[in-house]
């Protein structure tokens, strides 16, 4: 490329186009009501969205996320949290700001309630990316840190890119997510890890601004499909963590999504709006863990805290640990491809290689 050629490039990143948005219909009277997510906002000219990264530009709504990112992180697989899905290897993982839900104990604030005008970010194409992602070594993408839901073009974009380069790629969301872009987002993804944050509407409605049904919707939809998805539930000192509601929440997953559906109780620590709640004590977790494991679920894993026992998986047949871990760490292996070397049964999930033995670190490449 000549200067004049390169600093036409510099100049079109400092004034990226707003890009067209997808998702929404115009409303009598020139609102336009965007269907991506089940919030339904109605925006008048100017106006954006609950999640700042929608707007209404001249009555056409444009996405102001698109091809941006606040940063860059080599992540183990096992931060998103995947157990399942390639384990053992690096994730490149990226997000951009705003966020579709309120949640008042969120663990990434200073990501999902920044305006992109108030964060620092960066501006990439769907080929940069990817190019990123070769040069660092990994064999996925994640979309991920704020949800990937209101930024859903570009996800799916890089997506498209990073299939194209041979890439998988990880959507990692509240699975609050419209009818019409869950269809067209998840066609493009290879695994998903979804937060269900609750298992009660009263929470739902109190702590993060949104409704239960939606994001149970969601998941019965994914199990039907061929993306690999693993669940997530926050568990917070006396908000949402008592037993009979473990035990709903283990139940509705092993009707609707089955039994080899890999389940994480991951531990709390006070963020955002939530500071009068402690950190959610480990046993917490063990005992989340073996509500769930009783219920019938077969893959139950606690997070955020050390606990081999709990993060180790096992074989449904034989019992045999098959992948030791301790937090993000690969510390033994005992799978054979996906079959494991004690019984011969093969394990739920998406497998490649030999597993490598990992300390699961994460590199934080910042905005490159
Ligand atoms: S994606 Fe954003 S603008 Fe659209 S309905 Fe959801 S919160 Fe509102």
């Amino acid at each position: 490329m000549t200067s004049t050629g390169l600093e036409a490039a510099a100049a079109a990143r400092h004034n990226p186009p707003m890009e067209p948005a997808r998702y929404w219909t115009a409303e009598p009277g020139g609102r336009l009501r965007c269907t991506l997510c089940p919030r339904d906002c109605r925006l008048g000219e100017g106006q954006a969205g609950f999640c700042f990264v929608r707007q209404n530009v001249g009555g056409r709504m444009v996405s102001l996320a698109y091809g941006r990112s606040t940063g860059f992180a080599v992540d183990p697989i096992e931060k998103k949290p995947l157990n399942h899905f390639y384990p053992g290897t690096p994730v490149l993982s990226f997000g951009t700001a705003g966020c579709n839900l309120g949640c008042r104990f969120c663990q990434n604030w200073d990501i999902s309630k920044a305006r992109l005008a108030d964060r620092r970010s960066g501006e990439y194409t769907a080929a940069e990316v990817v190019r990123l992602a070769v040069e660092a070594g990994c064999p996925s993408i994640a979309f991920t840190y704020n949800d990937p839901v209101i930024w859903a073009e570009w996800a799916v974009d890089v997506a498209r890119e990073a299939h194209a380069r041979g890439l998988k790629t990880v959507f990692v969301t509240a699975g609050y997510v419209g009818e019409e872009a869950r269809e067209e987002v998840f066609a493009h993804m290879d695994a998903a890890n979804v937060d269900l944050k609750a298992f009660t509407e009263e929470f739902y409605h109190r702590f993060t601004l949104a409704h239960l049904a939606p994001v149970l919707e969601t998941l019965a939809w994914l199990a039907r499909t061929q993306v690999w998805t693993e669940v997530t539930n926050l568990m917070i000192p006396g908000l949402n963590d008592e037993p009979a509601e473990t035990r709903a929440l283990s139940e509705w997953i092993l009707e609707h999504m089955g039994p080899e559906v890999p389940l994480h109780f991951t531990a709390f620590h006070p963020d955002f709006k939530l500071r009068d709640r402690p950190p959610t004590p480990p046993e917490t977790l063990s005992r989340a863990r073996a509500v769930a494991l009783e219920v019938g679920l077969r893959h139950v894993y606690t997070g955020n805290v050390h606990d081999r026992a709990g993060q180790t998986t096992r074989c449904p047949g034989c019992g045999a640990a098959l992948i030791e871990r301790d937090w993000f760490a690969i510390r033994a292996c005992r799978l054979e491809g996906d079959r494991c070397a004690a019984c011969g049964l093969r394990l739920a999930g998406r497998f490649g290689g030999p597993v490598e033995l990992t300390p699961g670190r994460r590199t934080v490449l910042g905005i490159v």
